[in-house]
């Protein structure tokens, strides 16, 4: 497979660095090819702005939208946006790699997301209309490729547990998982995250080579987060609010991932970190 590894973190001497290299030698000797964008190394422009739009003229209101959209559609972006989707088309799966800063990603990488997913490339894609509500969510231009997030954490796996202080990480991931990779159209893989960063010494750094190593290797079989598509009929267009008779009584990010058939609502909504690594390569965070 190709595979592009879309890395934020300032410091290469870091532990997220010590896991991209990682990441990519354990890639490369699966016979992947690796494309890596580390975002700070490239000195990554995170402000979407007018200047991304090479028609926008001085003086001229800047629509973030329509100057995107024109960009995009007259091959006028800027070069460093165009080389990025270039790279995403190249792609059949994309990591991206990034310390849990403020509950989220680095802005150096919703910079990249915000600028890279432009108009007609990442959204406003098919017909919009009182019937179909575009390609989006498991359709548009990148369906049919995986994505993965890897992370890491500073707090305890506990503390982002289903009743944890922070909130469930699958929450907290919820907008990047389902907002920003299924979007437009990635069939988004569990996430591995690194927990209780600050505990990892050589013998815990082991443990992550080993966990994280089986889930590349796994990279195109492991079955995706089941998010439910937007033109797959559980939804009424144009309301895009969940069939009543779907999770009933239910709201909530869960709702948009079907159940696994039998499973019990009690039950997580999709395999966890567990589920996908033997019991004895748990993570120790
Ligand atoms: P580093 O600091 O580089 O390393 C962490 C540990 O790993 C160190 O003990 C180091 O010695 C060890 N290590 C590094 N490399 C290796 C190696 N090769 N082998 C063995 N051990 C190694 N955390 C949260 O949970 N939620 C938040 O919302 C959150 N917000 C944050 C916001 C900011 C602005 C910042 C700065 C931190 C925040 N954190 C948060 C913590 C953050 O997630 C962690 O600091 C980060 O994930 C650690 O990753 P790192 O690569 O920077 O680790």
């Amino acid at each position: 497979m190709n595979v592009l590894l879309v890395y934020a973190h300032p410091e290469p001497r870091s532990l997220n660095g010590a896991i991209r290299d990682f990441a990519v030698q354990r890639l490369n000797a699966a016979g992947h090819t690796v494309q890596v964008s580390d975002l700070y190394a490239m000195q990554w422009k995170a402000t979407l702005d007018a200047a991304d739009n090479l028609d926008h003229r001085a003086g001229e209101r800047f629509d973030a939208s329509l100057d995107s959209k024109h960009a995009f559609e007259h091959g006028r972006q800027s070069e460093d946006i165009a080389t990025e989707q270039r790279k995403l088309l190249w792609a059949d799966a994309v990591i991206l790699q990034f310390p849990l800063w403020w509950f989220s990603m680095p802005a150096i990488l919703k910079g990249w997301v915000e600028r890279v997913y432009a108009y007609g490339f990442a959204y406003g894609v098919g017909e919009h209309s009182d019937a179909r509500w575009g390609d989006r969510y498991g359709e548009g231009t990148l369906a049919g490729k995986r994505a993965m997030l890897v992370v890491t954490a500073g707090g305890w796996e506990s503390h982002y547990s289903p009743r944890g202080i922070n909130g469930p990480i699958d929450d907290i991931l919820f907008p990047i998982q389902h907002g920003i990779l299924h979007y437009p159209g990635f069939d988004v893989l569990p996430p591995y995250v690194v927990y209780r960063t600050g505990r990892v010494d050589a013998a815990r750094f082991a443990t992550i080579r080993e966990e994280l190593g089986q889930r590349l290797d796994r990279l195109d079989t492991t079955p995706p987060i089941p998010f439910r598509r937007q033109n797959g009929g559980d939804y009424a267009i144009p309301q895009l609010t969940l069939r009543d008779d779907l999770a009933p009584g239910r709201t909530g990010f869960g709702v948009h991932v079907s159940p696994a058939p039998a499973e019990s609502p009690s039950l997580s909504l999709w395999p966890s970190q567990e589920a996908v690594a033997p019991p004895s390569l748990q993570a120790v965070g």
